[in-house]
């Protein structure tokens, strides 16, 4: 009944992850997908050597590997997930420079060395509320910097965090989370539906529905949903429970890309 799109998908190209291209190609053509975009980490934290620049030496390697896929699965596309562009400008600008991707997604997974989504990058905050805040701002840094389509997991700090601070709001981080938005429609940054909040703690989507709601209030309009998958189980997880809840709050459209360039796709 849906078009359903996964603009979030890590293959055994990304540092963390197990399942191979071929598989989520096939995957995508046995399920109907309209369309599914690869999107690897793309990570250069000299203290995290499994993850440090791990696509830039199997670029090439993994292109054809892309283009094979393509050939099981044509609405395959070609993206990354850049982690805080804006802290190593120099290498990522020249890690994009001259290299084709069809959608790059832009995430904060690092805060003074620590992840938002373990248990220990909490137990570091009092209030806890701080650890919350801290996250925004990272965000809030990253949108302004840009040169990147489309914002992941807006409120990653709650997918974990929720067992911490089950309080948590949009009404509480409400100016915080209001520049950020308005800063993404200013800059034509889409939002990432991140359905990966469905399996942790959170049990719901990242962002959740009210910070969905106050993006389209402000005129946003470049939705893009993504399982965050990385492993084969996981693939399309979440999507039609994403759907369903687009139809009830009247959404229309989602966005999908390809050369970097947006295209609005129905959501039936
Ligand atoms: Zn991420
Ligand atoms: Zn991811």
């Amino acid at each position: 009944m849906y078009n359903l799109t996964d603009y979030h998908i890590h293959s055994n190209y990304s540092w963390d992850a197990g399942q191979t291209i071929n598989q989520i190609a096939r995957k995508a053509k046995e399920t109907g997908i309209k369309q599914a975009c690869l999107t690897e980490h793309v990570d250069f934290h000299r203290n995290h050597p499994q993850s440090f620049m791990y696509l830039d030496t199997l670029y090439e390697e993994w292109t054809k590997t892309f283009e094979n896929g393509k050939k099981i699965f044509p609405n395959l596309r070609k993206g990354i997930e850049v982690g805080e562009p804006y802290l190593h400008t120099g290498l990522y600008e020249k890690f994009i420079k001259g290299r084709k991707f069809d959608f790059i997604m832009a995430s904060v997974h690092w805060i003074d060395g620590y992840s938002p989504v373990s248990d220990n990058y909490f137990t570091k905050y009092a209030p806890l509320k701080d650890a919350y805040k801290l996250y925004f701002d990272e965000v809030f840094k990253l949108v302004t910097y840009g040169n990147f389509d489309a914002c992941a997991h807006l409120t990653l700090v709650h997918r974990n965090g929720k067992k911490f601070f089950p309080e948590f709001n949009y009404a509480m981080f409400k100016p915080e989370l209001d520049d950020i938005l308005k800063l993404m429609i200013s800059k034509k940054i889409g939002m990432e539906i991140n359905t990966s909040g469905l399996r942790f703690a959170a049990a719901d989507f990242v962002p959740d529905r009210e910070i969905i709601q106050a993006y389209l209030n402000f005129g946003g309009d470049r939705l893009v949903v993504g399982s965050d998958c990385h492993v084969i189980k996981d693939t399309f997880f979440g999507l039609e429970k994403a759907y369903k809840m687009f139809n009830e709050m009247g959404i229309k459209e989602i966005t999908v890309y390809e050369d970097r360039q947006p295209r609005k796709v129905a959501i039936k």
